[in-house]
C-alpha cells in the first residue's frame, strides 16, 4: 500500500543535531521529547538521541515517561508537568525524576515513600511554571524524604540573546540556588537553557541543557538565522500524494466559500492533506513543491485535502508526491514558511502533524 501523506523522519539528521548542541553547550544534554518529540515519534527520537550522546530525556507527562520506559529505555527521564493528584508511585515505580513547582505537589511526593528524585522548577522571571510566592515557605520543608536531583528554571526569551531579561533571570537563578544551599539542600544539578540559549548563552549551560526544536533540526527564532545558519539539520519532511490533477477554466471558484477564483485557465492538483493532518487552515501563503517548483495553495484548506494552483504548464499527474515542507534545499516550503504563513511558528507545525500521518523514518 502506498501512503497518501507521510512525514519522513531523518533520524541521521537528529543524531547530527544532538552532536553538534552537545559539543557547543560543551556540558550534558537532555533530549526534550514531549509532545511525541515534537511530532517525529517519541521512543524512535529518544532512542537514537540517547544513542548520539544525550544522557537525559524530559517530557511534560508522566504518561511519556511511562511510555519511554515501556519501551525499554533506561536513560534518566524528567517530566515537568506533573500536577497534584497524579500518579506520584507510578513515577518512582518507573524511576522518574518529577519537577516540583508547588507546595501541595511536594507534599503529596513526600509523602510516598521510595525517595522519590525531584528537580525544583523556580520562576525566575517567565512567570509561568517554578515556585515564586511559595518559595520562601518551601525552603521551610523536610526534604528528608526525598532526593533532590535538580534545581531548574525556563528562559521566556532566549531567543532575543541581548535582552536584558536572560541575564536577569540567570542572576535570579543564582540566587535562588544559594538559598536553597542555605537551608542545606544540594542539588546533584542545576539546569536553565533550551535551545536558543544553547546556541547563543554558553553562561547559561550550567550541567544540563535541555534542547528541543534545534535537536530537531529547527531555530527557535527566524530571527537568530535559519537551520542552516545554525549548523543544523531538518529532520523531518512533509509529504502528500496529488489525489487528483484537473484543467480548470478561468473565473472558476475553488472550494468551500468560493473564497478564491482561478485567474486563468490553469491546471489545479487536489493534495491529500488537510486540516486534520495539522495543515494550518489559516496558512494560505504557502503551498507544496512539485517538479522543481512551487505550487501555491488556492481557495481555502479543507480536513482532508487543499487545492494547490499547479500552473498551464504543469506535468504533474495525479498519484504524484508533493512535498509540502522539508529541509529547503531543493527550494521546497519549510516549517520555518508554513508557521510564517500561518501566523506562528515552526514549533506548532511539526507538533500538529496529525496522528493519521505515518511517520517513515530513514536511517543508516
Ligand atoms: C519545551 C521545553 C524545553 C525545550 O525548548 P526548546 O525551545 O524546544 O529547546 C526546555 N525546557 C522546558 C521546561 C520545556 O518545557
Amino acid at each position: 500500500m502506498v501512503n497518501r501523506a507521510e512525514a519522513r523522519i531523518n533520524l541521521n539528521a537528529i543524531a547530527a543535531n544532538v552532536r553538534h548542541l552537545k559539543e557547543l553547550s560543551g556540558t550534558n544534554l537532555l533530549a526534550v521529547v514531549k509532545a511525541d518529540a515534537y511530532g517525529h515519534g517519541l521512543v524512535e527520537v529518544a532512542q537514537v538521541a540517547i544513542s548520539a550522546g544525550a544522557t537525559w530525556l524530559g517530557v511534560a507527562l508522566l504518561e511519556e515517561a511511562i511510555t519511554l520506559r515501556k519501551a525499554g529505555i533506561t536513560a534518566p527521564i524528567l517530566a515537568w508537568l506533573v500536577p497534584p493528584g497524579s500518579d506520584f508511585n507510578m513515577a518512582v515505580k518507573n524511576n522518574i525524576d518529577i519537577a516540583i513547582s508547588s507546595i501541595v505537589a511536594f507534599e503529596e511526593i513526600s509523602k510516598i515513600g521510595g525517595r522519590p528524585r525531584i528537580h525544583i522548577e523556580i520562576d525566575t522571571g517567565m512567570t509561568r511554571g517554578g515556585f515564586l510566592d511559595q518559595w520562601q515557605k518551601f525552603l521551610q520543608s523536610d526534604f528528608s524524604t526525598v532526593e533532590v536531583v535538580g534545581l531548574f528554571s525556563h528562559f521566556a526569551r532566549a531567543d532575543e540573546p541581548d535582552e536584558k531579561q536572560n541575564s536577569h533571570q540567570r542572576e535570579r537563578f543564582l540566587e535562588m540556588f544559594a538559598e536553597l544551599e542555605a537551608v542545606g539542600v544540594h542539588p546533584q544539578m542545576r539546569h536553565l537553557s533550551n535551545s536558543a540559549a544553547t546556541l547563543k548563552d554558553h553562561s547559561s549551560a550550567f550541567d544540563l541543557v535541555r534542547t528541543g526544536i534545534s535537536m530537531y533540526g529547527l531555530t527557535p527564532d527566524i530571527s537568530m538565522g535559519d537551520s542552516a545558519a545554525l549548523g543544523l539539520q531538518p529532520a523531518m519532511k512533509l509529504r502528500a500524494r496529488l489525489h487528483l490533477v484537473k484543467h480548470v477554466r478561468a473565473n472558476s471558484p475553488v472550494g468551500y466559500g468560493a473564497s478564491e477564483m482561478t485567474k486563468v485557465d490553469t491546471k489545479l492538483g487536489v493534495v491529500a492533506m488537510g486540516y486534520a493532518d495539522g495543515i494550518p487552515r489559516i496558512a494560505h501563503d504557502s503551498g507544496v513543491f512539485i517538479d522543481g517548483k512551487r505550487a501555491q495553495i488556492i481557495g481555502r484548506v479543507s480536513m482532508d485535502q487543499f487545492v494547490v494552483d499547479l500552473g498551464a504548464d504543469s506535468s504533474a499527474q495525479s498519484g504524484d508526491w508533493v512535498i509540502i515542507f522539508g529541509d529547503g534545499s531543493e527550494g521546497e516550503y519549510t516549517a520555518d514558511d508554513w508557521g510564517k504563513a500561518s501566523g506562528s511558528i515552526n514549533y506548532e507545525i511539526v507538533t500538529r502533524i496529525g496522528v493519521r500521518v505515518p511517520r517513515i523514518y530513514d536511517y543508516e
